[in-house]
């Protein structure tokens, strides 16, 4: 049975109206950066990649541990992880690849169409995009390291991945089969447990249907347990167990 863990590396203070969609309150709103691990199969796999020091800096992160160093903290080397399941192409998901150089990265067909395509640089995009690490996915493509998915794919018994869209084109989420029943990582089909819960959706989108179905299907694949580990969440820290500083197990 596999075990699933939400890896802390960065964070930064927003406002609410900046993040949830026609939200007019100026709240305060701390985002936490997160990779996950799921351990217990065959070999390690790591659920995106985070972003490397340079864009950390350049985005005025609080707290930035390198990804890589963080899943050390569990024993795994990042040079030793061979499955990277990318639930879509944002900086903060995408551009940390080379620090896992030993990696296969799963991605959706309809996400990598999107950043290569005519919108990915439009400026309601491009802020999200590290253009240097999205150029890497040709290179990566013709070194047979990128597989491609479309739609729902197992990845290995009891782990697979599940096209939803909305937040960007081709956004997938992942479940994993554990002791305690099914985890979904939402990734940023709900940064927040109050845009799954509430079904209020980011302002970040491509679809706001398939953002709105993205939430029903969250919902049906984590069943009674709710095991749901939400993309940028601190309350992750408080719905499950803290493990050491940063590091929680989902399940
Ligand atoms: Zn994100």
């Amino acid at each position: 049975m596999y075990q699933v863990y939400a890896l802390k590396y960065a964070e930064r203070d927003t406002t609410t109206c900046q993040f949830f969609y026609r939200e007019s309150a100026h709240d305060p709103l701390t985002l936490h950066y997160f990779v996950w691990l799921i351990l217990g199969g065959p070999t390690p796999v790591l659920v995106d990649t985070g972003f490397p020091e340079d864009e950390a800096r350049a985005r005025g992160m609080r707290g930035y541990v390198s990804p890589a160093v963080v899943v050390e903290r569990l024993g795994v080397k990042a040079t030793d992880v061979p499955t990277a399941l990318i639930t879509h192409l944002h900086y903060d998901h995408w551009a940390g690849h080379a620090l896992f150089p030993a990696a296969e990265y799963w991605i959706q067909q309809d996400e990598i169409a999107f950043w290569t395509g005519p919108h990915g640089g439009a400026p309601a995009f491009r802020q999200s995009a590290n253009v240097d690490s999205l150029a890497r996915l040709v290179t990566l493509n013709y070194a047979r390291r990128v597989r491609v998915v479309r739609g729902e794919r197992e990845i290995l018994p009891g782990i697979r991945v599940h096209r939803v869209g909305g937040h960007t084109a081709g956004l997938q989420i992942v479940t994993v089969q554990t002791a305690r029943g099914t985890v979904v990582l939402t990734s940023d089909a709900s940064h927040f447990y109050r845009n799954v819960e509430t079904r209020q959706p980011v302002q970040i989108i491509t679809s706001l249907p398939e953002m709105l179905d993205a939430f029903e299907t969250i919902h049906a694949l984590a069943g009674a347990e709710k095991l749901i580990g939400a993309g940028h969440d601190p309350l992750v820290a408080d719905r499950f167990e803290k493990v050491e500083p940063g590091i929680v197990r989902i399940a």
